[in-house]
Parts: C-alpha cells; structure tokens; sequence
C-alpha cells in the first residue's frame, strides 16, 4: 500500500555502475511490500545524519521494473552536490535511509506509436522503466543513450539485454570517447545528437520521452519541433531545477 509522508527502508545492496553513478537496492525497514509504480516515477529520500538533523531531501527516480520487494535508485554523485555526494559516499548496504512512496508526472502513457526514449547521462533512469515495461508488449522501440564516454556507460550490460526483443533497437552515442572507445567500437555514435541525425532515424509518429543535462534537452525539444512532431507527443523530465527548455 502507498502511504504518506516518509517510512524507513534499508540499502541491501550497493553496486558501483560507473566513475560516478552507484545503485541502491532498498526495501522496506518493517518487510512490508513495496507499492507498484508507473515507469519514470520517483520517490523521494531523505537520510538522517549523526547529529540527529535531517539531510535535505531529493528525488531519485525508479531505475529498475517493479518487483515487490525492492526498489533501485541510481544517483550520480555530484562533486558539489549536497545529498548526491553524501549518498554514494557515506550510505552503504544495511544503512537506513526515508522514503517515499513512488510519486510523478512524468510517465508513459498506453500508445500502439513507436516510443522513442532518449537518456542523456543520468537521465537514462526513468527510460530503463519504461523500456522494461514496453519492450515485453511488443511495441516499437528506440533507446538512445548519449553520455561522454566508456568511463560513463552505466548500465552497459542491462540496455544490451534489451536487444534479446526484436522490436527495440539501441543507439548508444559517445559524445568524448576516447582512443580505446574508438578503438573497441564501444559506441555506435559520436558526437552530439544532432537534427540532420534525428530526422534520417527517428519517426515523426512517435512518441517521444527524453530527459538528461538542460542543453541536451532543449536541443532535442526544439529539433522535434522542427521535424514536425506533435507537443502532445513530446514527454520530457528536468532532474534540476525548472529552467524551461521550450524557449
Ligand atoms: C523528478 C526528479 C527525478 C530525479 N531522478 C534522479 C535520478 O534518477 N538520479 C540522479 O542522480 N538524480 C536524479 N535527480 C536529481 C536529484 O534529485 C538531485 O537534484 C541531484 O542528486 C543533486 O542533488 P545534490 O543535493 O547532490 O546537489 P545540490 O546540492 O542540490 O546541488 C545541485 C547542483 O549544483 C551543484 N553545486 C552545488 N553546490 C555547488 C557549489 N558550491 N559550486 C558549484 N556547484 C555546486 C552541484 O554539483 C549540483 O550539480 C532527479 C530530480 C528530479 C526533480
């Protein structure tokens, strides 16, 4: 059952899934079961410090399908951030920390249209949901994936697990690779995702759900609009504060 406010849950499993990106398995602190969530919702947390006080909350949206029995958030540490940091530093398996229940807007909506899924970096969490809940149905599906390099490929081996479906394909985009990238052909792009390469491979029929750095977002925005893709087809989540990307 879903509840208000905060309730106690436990990391039980910690695993490191780049330089900066570490996932927390959590379940609830009583045993009880975990509430279903719709792909690309978040929960919030909050952790207590040793002095008694609070660490600032934040959302970390849900990274792995439902299971009724965990969750996994994957939070990228930010050298400066505040909880981001103290999270992948400090919080380890056994560690308490406060949750929500599952909350957010940002969801995909039933559709037979092709579902496009963009993640810039971090923001490729809540488009592993929704890949996990889409792919199995049989509907039409490309996961794009940009980040810099090999040194920020999280979740390698999981998105390649997506290609046992014939219907989804992947594009992973390397946007700084280095020699050894190069040299591997880890990546099927280089470079920006640009609009000359949007409109050759992407449907203007799709449906469309993005979500990584501010740039990247309205870059992507503004090209679909050029393409001629409908608003009402164009989904997007900003994991910072509200800039709007429309302008
Ligand atoms: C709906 C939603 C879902 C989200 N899902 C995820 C997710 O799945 N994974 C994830 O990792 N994040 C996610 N986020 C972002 C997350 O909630 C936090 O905003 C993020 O972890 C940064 O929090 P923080 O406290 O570490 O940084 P903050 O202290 O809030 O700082 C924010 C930014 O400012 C920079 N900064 C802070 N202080 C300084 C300084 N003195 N000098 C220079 N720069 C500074 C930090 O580097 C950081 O980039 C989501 C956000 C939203 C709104």
């Amino acid at each position: 059952m879903a509840w208000k406010g905060f309730k106690e849950a436990i990391v039980f499993k910690k695993v490191q899934e780049d330089k900066n990106v570490s996932s927390f398995f959590i379940k609830m602190k009583d045993g009880s079961t975990l509430p279903s969530f719709i792909p690309g919702q978040y929960i919030a947390i909050k952790v207590k410090m040793p002095n008694g006080s609070y660490s600032k909350i934040r959302q970390y949206t849900l990274s792995k399908n439902y299971n009724e029995d965990f969750y996994r958030v994957s939070i990228k540490r930010e050298p400066e951030g505040n909880v981001s940091k103290m999270l992948c530093d400090n919080v380890n398996e056994g560690d308490v920390i406060e949750i929500t229940a599952p909350i957010g807007k940002f969801v995909l909506k039933d559709s037979d249209r092709p579902l496009i899924l963009i993640g810039g970096g971090i923001g490729i969490t809540p488009m592993l949901t929704m890949a996990y809940d889409a792919a199995p149905k049989g509907r039409k599906i490309h996961l794009i994936y940009s980040i810099p390099n090999s040194d920020c490929h999280s979740f390698k081996e999981e998105i390649e697990s997506f290609r046992k479906y014939d219907n989804v394909k992947i594009t992973t985009i390397y946007t700084r690779p280095f020699e050894k990238d190069e040299a591997e052909k880890r990546f099927d792009l280089k470079g920006r995702i640009n609009k000359e390469w949007m409109m050759e491979n992407l449907p203007v029929d799709g449906d469309f759900y993005f979500c990584g750095p501010e740039q990247f977002m309205r870059a992507i925005y503004h090209n679909l609009i050029d393409m001629g893709v409908d608003k009402e087809q164009i989904n997007y989540e900003l994991f910072g504060p509200g800039q709007d990307i429309t302008k």
